[in-house]
């Protein structure tokens, strides 16, 4: 009899494509999926431990999955990046949890399913001929039907002092253009619209497997593909060149949006990161972008050993003088074997906390002008979703990136989702947008 599998996925929207990989491999592998988790036979957890906050999550999930084994579910599995870095301790720590497998066995999750049965098998695994005649995609995709993910490269090779990812994901490996292009157009086939491009760092595309940067060529590929519009996330400030900002600008099919983790602005922060920018060039990068009128996307960490007050004060007056549409802000985490773990001057959870919530409200404020400069226009919008609570449809400009970003709260007689809508902006809502259908 088929088993039943529930995956629960936490983390990144990198961690997402694992799990559709995962997904479909279980597909291939004769097992039933489901996303009702109380009925589930088996329960995978797929983890992200970034941070202690991550691993803190990863934690409780995995606590409450382990509540399902008083009803249905037979077996628990850990996968990710938890598993990948905390092996030993997850094995003492989760006796309910019945196999772990880190981030480079993901292919293995269903012979691994399957040894936990012993002769009694879950499934029959099917052939490679069955197997591709399902789908030539071999991903099974989570997100709604418009848009979807396509991760470009996995690991890291940047070195940044406080950043785990490199130790847990490995070196950079970029997925050659010919096979992410073929992707691309299966994807358009199945009706996705909107295609985001991820990595741990999608500028430094192409260069380990050509030995140069191909994230333009890439870019222009993707482009001659049925795919409406194509999304950048985890450019690393220092190789977002002028041929980058000019392929934005010119490709029709680009989003006028660019996401650019800076981590700080202070040269000196800069530096104990490892980061190769210095604050001079991010600010000239900032400014060349908002002439271009591309949305941005950045994130900070504050708390940062070290980090002054008046180091501090340099980054919330670069974010109040430069207004990134959209700011993520997070708290410097101590990880065990980071070289960041072994600076002297850790500052206090209370500042940090401070730092964390003074960047939040300073970024609300710039959000709240952004939208009353957005008052009377018209934009764009993407149908995604009904919000019963305010009864209006929602969905988003190609300034915003799903999940993440803006909303755009909108009145309409009807609406098809996944279809573009002219909407005019009649007031902001926090960091939201109210319209009407014009
Ligand atoms: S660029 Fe830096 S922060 Fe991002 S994954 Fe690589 S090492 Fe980590």
């Amino acid at each position: 009899m088929k088993k039943s599998v529930g995956v629960i996925t936490l983390g990144c929207d990198k961690n997402r494509v694992d799990t559709e990989r995962m997904l479909y491999n279980l597909g291939c592998g004769g097992f039933d999926i489901t996303n009702d988790y109380a009925e589930a036979e088996i329960l995978i957890v797929n983890t992200c431990a970034f941070i202690e906050a991550a691993r803190k999550e990863a934690i409780d999930v995995i606590l409450a999955a382990a509540q399902y084994k008083a009803g249905a579910c037979e077996k628990l599995v850990i996968t990710g990046c938890l598993p990948q870095k905390h092996a030993d301790e997850l094995k003492d720590g989760f006796p309910e949890a019945d196999a772990f497998l880190g981030t480079n066995d993901y292919d293995k999750i269903c012979d691994v399913i399957n040894s936990l049965y012993d002769a009694e098998k879950a499934v029959k695994e099917e052939s490679e001929a069955e197997r591709a005649k399902k789908s030539p995609l071999e991903r099974i995709i989570t997100t709604p039907p418009h848009y979807a993910y396509l991760k470009i490269a996995d690991g890291c090779d940047n070195k940044c002092t406080f950043c785990t990812i490199p130790s847990i994901r490995g070196a950079y490996r970029s997925r050659p253009i010919d096979e992410l292009i073929a992707e691309a157009k299966e994807l358009a086939d199945t009706g996705v619209k909107e295609l985001i491009l991820v990595a741990q760092d999608t500028t430094r595309y192409g260069i380990d497997l050509y030995g140069e940067y191909k994230l333009t060529e890439l870019l222009r590929e993707l482009a001659k593909t049925d795919i409406c519009l194509i999304r950048l996330m985890y450019c690393y400030p220092e190789l977002v060149t002028d041929e980058l900002i000019n392929e934005i600008v010119s490709n029709s099919k680009v989003a006028k949006y660019i996401d650019v983790p800076i981590q700080h602005i202070d040269d000196r922060i800069l530096k104990l990161m490892n980061r190769r920018s210095t604050g001079e060039q991010i600010k000239r990068l900032f400014s060349k972008l908002r002439e271009n009128h591309i949305a941005v996307r950045t994130t900070v960490m504050v708390g940062f050993p070290q980090e002054t007050e008046e180091c501090f004060e340099n980054l919330y007056e670069f974010i109040r003088e430069y207004a990134p549409e959209h700011v993520g802000v997070f708290a410097y985490s101590k990880e065990d074997g980071t070289p960041s773990a072994k600076i002297k001057g850790h500052l206090s959870n209370k500042t940090k906390a401070e730092r964390v919530d003074a960047i939040g409200k300073l970024h609300l404020m710039n959000r709240e002008a952004h939208n009353r400069a957005a008052v009377g226009k018209t934009f764009k919008v993407i149908y995604e979703d009904v919000d019963y609570d305010k009864n209006m449809f929602a969905g988003r400009t190609e300034y915003d990136a799903p999940d993440i970003d803006t909303k755009v709260y909108f009145t309409s007689d009807f609406a098809d989702v996944g279809e573009y809508y002219d909407i005019r902006i009649t007031a902001g809502d926090g960091y939201d947008l109210l319209g009407e259908k014009v």
